[in-house]
């Protein structure tokens, strides 16, 4: 059956191919493999109705460098959890029992403390699997995931809402092996030519200290600059000078070459970001930022800090003024640390308008970032113009995530501003946020890229490069990547040539 959907399905490739490639005149100069493969892009994208499909299979092929906004647990598709929860002999419960505290789709760790009736709502997962309860898989599929989202109009939450609730599921469940994960998602990447990947895989640890974080807790959102130094001051200081902060901070940079043993080879790399949850209370926020710029500073695998959380939430919004301050503040003591910060992932609608106007300038100018992950409110930024041309002259590159964006916030096609960080010339990179969730992969991100916005060639090939050049790695590794790159497109395009002219490409 499987293979006869894969035949039909190479035979309307082979049309749709056919179809596209116009035959060469006679007498013309041979092209090279690199003038080849930009006609035969041009020949994809041209027209109201791209094809997809052969887009589909040059993307796929095409080497993407790096991608530089992962998250890990977001990156593992639900099949892959099922997996992992099978080799534990953990359960999932079926149903709603309030009284033997039993939650529908939740993982239950310690099945052998159950008693017989609450050992009895609890699925092992062959019971998941099995054919006769398909109707209550696929409903965990799609809670686990935006499986079936636009498919289903009943009783539905709020995407932004779905979308952060299914790390609920398996949240606290997928660090159970990060190291048998990560070989998993190189193994993902590889097999689409990806060479890089920067991955948010542990939020950064935070120490706590009730009397000095008091001030820090108290602080009120328009509280000046100097107030807010005088509060976080004291908590600094005590962070630098505290024992288990130190550990701590140890323990963490240990677990993180633990997770990556192995992963680092010459067809593939792995580095790190630390990251806060920009929802805690803003003490918790700030020793956070502090193990995590300590992490960086040590100068292992962790090479960059970010903040993430939904954006709109409550306390998001409250203290993102005050978190670009603790940016700052740390940033002056550790001038090095490089900044990738989640900014602008909100749109009209979300918050009032006063809400979507210096999210990105703040992270760009009071914090110092670097990378912006998503960017999609600067259209409604104050003075976005003076931003863009900040952004432009110190090659702050945007994040650009096609699918998480419409899906989360409805930002798609013409309405993503990826076209007027295009014509402002600022830098971007294609990336794919949290492809398990969104059950997408990096190709399946360029797809979209080159379909709706039909760059050239040349200029899709700069966005490739650019996932090398705007990551976080040392230069000297950056020049060897780049290098690295450059040669897997020569192998690309001379595949692509042949794929143009109609034979069957040749193995790698
Ligand atoms: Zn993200």
């Amino acid at each position: 059956m499987k293979k006869a959907i894969a035949s039909v399905l190479l035979c309307a490739l082979m049309a749709a191919l056919a179809f596209s490639v116009p035959a060469r005149a006679q007498g013309t100069p041979a092209r090279t493999d690199y003038q080849a493969t930009r006609h035969y892009y041009d020949s994809l994208i041209a027209g109201p109705n791209p094809n997809l499909a052969a887009l589909t299979l040059l993307m796929t092929m095409m080497p993407k460098g790096g991608d530089l906004h992962h998250h890990y647990s977001g990156a593992i598709y639900v099949e892959t959890f099922l997996d992992w929860i099978k080799q534990r002999a953990y359960c999932i419960y079926r149903a709603d029992n309030t009284e033997l505290k039993a939650n529908k789709f939740r993982i239950e760790t310690k099945p052998g403390d159950l008693g017989t009736a609450a050992r009895a709502l609890c699925l092992d997962i062959d019971q998941v699997r099995d054919p006769s309860r398909n109707d209550f898989y696929r409903e965990l599929l799609s809670r686990w995931s935006d499986k079936d989202f636009k498919d289903h109009f009943q009783q539905q939450v709020a995407p932004d809402q779905h979308f952060f609730d299914t790390f609920g599921y398996f949240g606290s469940f997928s660090d159970d092996d990060y190291n048998q994960g990560l070989r998993l998602l190189k193994a993902r990447a590889i097999a689409e030519n990806v060479q890089y990947i920067e991955t948010m895989l542990r939020s950064a640890p935070a120490s706590d200290n009730p009397a000095l974080a008091r001030a820090v807790n108290e602080l009120r959102p328009d509280a000046s600059p100097a107030r807010i130094e005088a509060a976080l001051g004291p908590l600094h200081e005590f962070l630098t000078r505290d024992d288990a902060t130190a550990k701590g901070v140890a323990a963490y940079l240990d677990s993180i070459d633990a997770a990556a043993a192995g992963i680092d080879d010459g067809e593939f790399k792995m580095r790190f970001q630390a990251y806060v949850v920009r929802s805690e209370q803003p003490a918790k926020v700030f020793a956070g930022l502090y193990s995590a710029f300590a992490a960086v500073n040590a100068r292992r695998r962790v090479v960059a800090v970010n903040i993430v959380g939904p954006e709109d939430g409550i306390v998001s919004m409250r203290d993102y003024s005050l978190h670009m301050r603790m940016f700052a503040f740390l940033k002056q003591k550790y001038p090095a640390v490089r900044l990738s910060l989640h900014a602008g992932e909100l749109t009209l609608g979300m918050v009032p308008p006063e809400g979507l106007q210096s999210h990105i300038r703040e992270a760009v100018e009071v914090a110092g970032a670097e990378r912006i992950g998503h960017g999609v409110d600067i259209v409604y930024e104050r003075d976005a113009l003076g931003l863009l041309r900040t952004m432009r002259e110190r090659g702050v590159a945007v994040e650009i995530n096609l699918t998480s964006n419409a899906f989360i916030l409805g930002v798609k096609n013409e309405a993503h501003p990826v076209l007027v960080y295009r014509q402002q010339g600022v830098p971007f990179v294609i990336s794919t946020d949290d492809a398990g969730v969104s059950r997408n992969n990096l190709s399946g991100e360029y797809m979209l890229y080159v379909s709706r916005y039909k760059p050239s060639y040349d200029a899709l090939k700069e966005t490739v490069f650019n996932s090398i050049r705007y990551s976080f790695l040392s230069d000297a590794e950056k020049a060897a990547e780049l290098k690295g790159l450059a040669q897997r497109f020569a192998v690309f395009e001379a595949r692509a040539r042949a794929l143009a002219n109609g034979a069957p490409a040749k193995p790698k």
